[in-house]
């Protein structure tokens, strides 16, 4: 097969303002339907939108994060079109032309399997949510169609990157990435089921050396693998209609998960179908040097500069890194617990593979698992069991309990008596009633059997409920049956 796919995507982000775009409606998710409306995002004749200021800010955040050029003038235009869910008859957005949009340009480097790879974007822009349409909900007359406003007038950023994509894995990894940019800078949730984050993707095929192919748009994918799997549906469907010798026409499809391909839902717009043209109410967007500075100032350490800086200082491995800098919460965790705990790797060891397990056994959320459990009591525990106090074993059933409890370690530790026994003298009395009280055992042992050591082990640790230093019994014990 000598097809080669180009990808682009179009990342649709409901932005984290507390307000609308152009009114002071709450922007909040949920809600009973029709209640976070006014004359305003309900398009009544006569009403005019002023346009939220924390809105461009996100965006130009957005922008400066992935080095886009922010527009020093921008502007909002109208995309007309007709549907019931757009009360006005157009949704207000930037038009694709220079000088329009509050960003151009910028580029994201995604990890994918064949290394890093540079995605350019092509801009980013500031658009109003549309509503949503209800049909067959329980609770509602089935012949009918309802629609809920709510959501109407709800800030929407749009990034679309170049048509650098050239994989199904890569096209997931890149919106993978931007989510986590996202989130990171703080101006969305990222949450794909309930729609904070929505994408499409446009795809076609070529031989080597053609021009790019017939573009088909494909939407509907709202999980990272549904992207994924799309695309790879797409690619494969375009590849056999080529030969069979067929034309791929240019057409917007939707795709249905369940069914697991896409299904022809329009032939696609093209711009002048939207009869876009510069909004009279809202005047253009002049952005002052000043302003973006100050935004830039404010941004936090972005994942990959965080990951590197933790490889470097800490001695973690790069996959270690880009693990605990997954996001931004569990990074700030672990960056703090490393102020109270010196061993890196310990910390990076049960914060991923004991914190999940506490988590889902005493059925936490991440909040509720960091409140129970914040970082300078991981700190304390780790301290307990580094310097003996406990061992790792012990400092499992603390850590389950403190995730049940909220208590510390120490508190944990000290009323349960669960301090380590590594005074000689007891652990002496404990060894020689161990070999007295199995004759048999040391006989063979001292035949050459010499596996059973971890026998004896197992009996003193059972004697003192795992309280024992299991190190200092072997030791001990070894000693003991030599000399014998
Ligand atoms: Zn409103």
């Amino acid at each position: 097969m000598s097809y080669e796919a180009v990808i682009g995507l179009e990342v649709h982000v409901q932005l984290l303002t507390n307000s609308k775009i152009f009114c002071g409606c709450s922007a909040a998710f949920g809600g009973a339907p029709n209640t976070h409306v006014c004359p305003v995002c309900l398009g009544m004749p006569g009403v005019l939108p002023v346009l939220n200021r924390r809105a461009v800010e996100y965006t130009v955040r957005m922008a400066l994060a992935v080095d886009g050029q922010v527009a020093h003038i921008s502007r909002f235009a109208r995309k007309n079109y007709f549907y019931p869910d757009l009360p006005k008859g157009y949704q207000i957005s930037q038009y694709d032309r220079a000088g329009e949009p509050l960003s151009t340009g910028g580029s994201v480097t995604v990890e994918t399997d064949r290394g890093p790879r540079v995605i350019r974007l092509r801009r980013i822009h500031l658009e109003e949510e549309a509503g949503k349409s209800l049909h067959g909900e329980p609770g509602y007359d089935p012949y009918l169609s309802y629609i809920d406003y709510n959501r109407t007038g709800v800030p929407l950023m749009e990034i679309v990157t170049e048509p650098d994509i050239r994989t199904p894995q890569e096209a997931s990894a890149c919106l993978a990435h931007l989510r986590q940019m996202l989130q990171y800078i703080g101006v969305c949730d990222g949450n794909m089921e309930e729609g904070s984050l929505r994408c499409d993707a446009n795809v076609s095929i070529r031989k080597t050396g053609e021009p790019y192919g017939e573009l088909v748009e494909i939407k509907n994918m709202n999980s990272m693998r549904a992207l994924e799997r799309a695309v790879s549906y797409e690619i494969e469907r375009q590849t056999e209609t080529r030969e069979r010798g067929e034309t791929l026409i240019r057409e917007t499809r939707l795709w249905d998960d369940g069914a697991r391909r896409t299904f022809p839902m329009r032939g696609k717009e093209q711009a002048s179908d939207y009869r876009y043209f510069p909004d009279p109410d809202l005047v253009a967007v002049e952005i002052e040097n000043r302003w973006v500075e100050a935004i830039h100032a404010g941004l936090p350490e972005l994942p990959a500069a965080r990951a590197g800086r933790l490889e470097k200082t800490l001695g973690l491995s790069a996959d270690q890194s880009r693990t605990i800098t997954e996001t931004r919460t569990r990074a700030d965790y672990f960056e703090t617990c490393v102020t109270h705990h010196p061993d890196a790797r310990a910390v990076f060891n049960w914060m991923t593979s004991e914190l999940p397990r506490v988590q889902s056994e005493a059925r936490l959320d991440t909040d509720a698992l960091t409140a129970h459990i914040p970082p300078a009591h991981l700190a304390e525990l780790l301290d307990l069991v580094r310097e003996g106090s406990i061992s790792g074993k012990i400092g499992k059933d603390v850590l389950d309990q403190m995730g049940i409890t909220g208590k510390t370690a120490r508190q944990i530790v000290t009323e349960q008596g669960l301090t380590q026994i590594s005074d000689t003298d007891a652990l002496e009395t404990l060894v020689v009633r161990t070999l007295a009280d199995n004759p048999a055992e040391v006989e063979a042992y001292r035949a050459g059997k010499t596996k059973l050591l971890a026998f004896f082990v197992g009996q003193v640790m059972k004697a003192t409920q795992g309280k024992a230093n299991p190190a200092m019994v072997s030791e001990m014990l070894k000693k003991k049956l030599e000399t014998m």
